[in-house]
């Protein structure tokens, strides 16, 4: 795991901590329509309360294109902030200039201050210097909480770490430690099921997983074309028929690895893809020209679940199969059921994260039974492709080890 710092090794004590947060939240009729962000910083937030810290929130929200747009504005938020708070959340109109030093001088412990869009200044995404200098003198200490922007180098997600002592929040900490421990330091064997709808977008991330996992269980339709790739007949289905070699170079590089591939030996397939269209069943070798495949069928299901039912770690990123239409969600539903029962059994440690995974865990209902479902899409795709995150990367630069507790920069 990337060393970094927490808040406590700020002492933030009197301090004015520039907090960036992910704010970036869904919102209806000029109204946040879904908290979930704004709860998870909560830790943060009261943490610092509780250490006597002065609070400076920094967020983007949406995409201005570097301009000012009330579209974009984050006043709601702040607004939704204070209600679940039940406390004042004071706003500044821009996030630096003299309205911004003026709110921020005026902090008394404990209080906080949300400043306005980061983004309504190109040099936020162009991690201006000279932007972040502005900001960094607003408070004297940097705190990240923002995981999910963490794979971008912008001003406020890196740039900031690079001026100020600097920690990761709560949120940040949870994420380090929960992918660090499924993806660096495993309990064995580790499986990965990945799933979704194409290999060429997850190239980088199949190419990581096999060197690291034990088990790499595909589904969805990326299975199709390392079907294909095995001289599978795949009919209609979806299938990427340049990525046959790729597909093979990746089988290869996992026998090297000793890491063992798992495809469905049986499949649900349809002639559309519709919802009520009957299915039939079919092993993998047996798919008619005229059919397509739409999830894993229920031989291979149960195979996956006595699988799984011998792993310690399991990281999953993809659907097994078109999920948001039944009867093809089952494939999709019952192995997360079933991991987030062993989850609950503590026989397994779980993550999941990524593109549409969240969209599938929570129509399978097990949003709470994983232990660590990633609410950091991008971020946590990254991570799991092993790339630096610039944010994360950072944070650790601005370690200074013999100081550690009363950092000087
Ligand atoms: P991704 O964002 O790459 O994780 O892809 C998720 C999408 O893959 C979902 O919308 C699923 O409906 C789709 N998907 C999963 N399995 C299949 C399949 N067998 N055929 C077509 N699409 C699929």
């Amino acid at each position: 795991m990337p060393a970094f710092q927490i808040i406590e090794d700020l002492a933030p004590k009197g301090k004015t901590a520039l907090v960036r947060v992910d704010y970036n939240v869904p919102m209806l009729d000029g109204e946040v329509s879904d908290d979930t962000r704004l709860q998870r910083t909560l830790p943060t937030i009261r943490a610092l309360q509780q250490a006597g810290a002065k609070i400076v929130l920094l967020s983007h929200f949406g995409r201005p294109k570097g301009q000012r747009d009330d579209h974009y504005s984050l006043r709601p938020v702040a607004k939704a902030l204070a209600h679940i708070l039940g406390e004042d959340v004071a706003f500044a109109n821009d996030c630096i200039g003299p309205e911004a030093q003026r709110a921020a001088r005026q902090l008394k412990e404990g209080q906080i201050l949300m400043l306005e869009n980061t983004r309504f200044h190109p040099e936020e995404e162009a991690n201006d210097g000279d932007f972040a200098r502005q900001i960094a003198e607003l408070g004297e200490i940097y705190i990240n909480d923002a995981f999910s922007c963490a794979h971008r180098a912008h001003a406020t997600t890196e740039g900031l770490a690079h001026l100020l002592p600097s920690a990761a929040g709560r949120l940040m900490q949870e994420e380090l430690t929960a992918l660090s421990k499924a993806l660096e330091h495993p309990q064995r064997p580790v499986a990965a099921i990945v799933g979704g709808a194409k290999v060429s977008t997850k190239l980088d991330l199949l190419g990581n997983l096999v060197r690291k996992v034990d088990i790499l269980v595909l589904g969805g339709g990326m299975a199709n074309t390392f079907m294909a790739a095995k001289g599978l007949n795949v009919g209609k289905s979806l299938y990427e028929p340049d990525m046959l070699d790729t597909a093979r170079a990746i089988m290869e590089t996992a026998e090297k690895e000793e890491c063992n591939i798992v495809l469905p030996h049986d499949v649900v397939v349809a002639n559309e893809l519709k919802q009520g269209m009957t299915f039939r069943i079919f092993d993998a070798n047996e798919v008619p020209d005229d059919m397509m495949i739409l999830d894993i069928g229920p031989s291979s299901r149960t195979r996956l679940i006595e699988t799984i039912t011998m792993c310690k770690t399991i990281i999953w990123n993809g659907p097994l199969g078109v999920f948001e239409i039944p009867p093809f969600d089952k494939g999709t539903n019952e192995v997360a059921i079933h991991v987030a029962d062993l989850t609950k059994r503590g026989k397994i440690l779980s993550v999941a994260g990524g593109g549409d995974t969240l969209a599938a865990m929570a129509h399978a209902g097990v949003t709470h039974g994983i232990s660590y479902l990633s609410t950091a899409g991008g971020a946590f795709l990254e991570w799991l492709e092993g790339k630096t995150l610039p944010g994360v990367a950072a944070l650790s630069a601005s370690i200074v080890p013999a100081k550690k507790g009363h950092v000087i920069i």
